[in-house]
């Protein structure tokens, strides 16, 4: 395995439930160095968030950052679509969220672990968040758009269960065929890649 791998589907490691880490080993050396492999593993390849199975290690911690050139070529409207903003780097410990109410979102979404492809998928829009911080303090939060819909795929790893669980199979897309569909918004690329946009033959 290259140094910053992250492990791709097929692995039994993504399909188990991750273990919650003991309160006396959250402050922990060993919690530490998985941590700083997290984030030069997400820094090199790179991404907006990881979860502790995805480098192998069957334990609750996930990483999350959306770094202010991950959004830059996006416009101001397509930012306002995904109501995706900048986020600071910060790692959650145990963290547990919960669906605020019915609301959904669709948009396109990828995974570390599922090299080289993208699909439509429905997330809440909002969650409250609960998580520990590597100090130890417990933390809670409510969270809404693009960060709602990180924390459910990064909460999901956890839980054994990756995106392609959850898609709209019929929206599975190749990363380099979205391309051409990245800048349209999402209806109008989910119309575009099954085909349900066209006129009846
Ligand atoms: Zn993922």
């Amino acid at each position: 395995m290259a140094q910053w791998s992250v492990v791709q589907a097929g692995d039994p490691v993504l399909r188990r439930r991750a273990a919650e880490v003991p309160a006396d080993q959250i402050s922990s050396k060993p919690v530490a160095q998985l941590v700083d492999r997290m984030w030069k593993t997400l820094d090199a390849v790179p991404g907006v968030g990881l979860a502790a199975p995805q480098i192998g290690e069957p334990w609750r911690v996930v990483v999350v950052h959306d770094l202010p050139e991950f959004i830059e070529h996006y416009t101001e409207l397509q930012l306002l679509e995904r109501e995706r903003g900048a986020i600071e780097p910060y790692v959650l410990v145990n963290p547990v969220i919960t669906a605020v109410g019915y609301e959904t979102r669709i948009h396109f979404e990828g995974c570390l672990s599922v090299e080289g492809y993208t699909a439509a998928v429905e997330r809440f829009h909002q969650v409250d968040l609960t998580y520990v911080d590597l100090e130890g303090r417990h933390h809670q939060a409510r969270v809404g758009g693009w960060h709602a819909r990180i924390l459910q795929h990064e909460v999901d790893h956890l839980d054994g269960v990756l995106y392609v669980d959850r898609m709209n199979t019929r929206t599975l897309c190749t990363t380099d065929n979205y391309s051409d569909l990245a800048d349209l918004p999402t209806g109008a690329a989910v119309d575009a890649v099954t085909g349900d946009g066209d006129p009846p033959a």
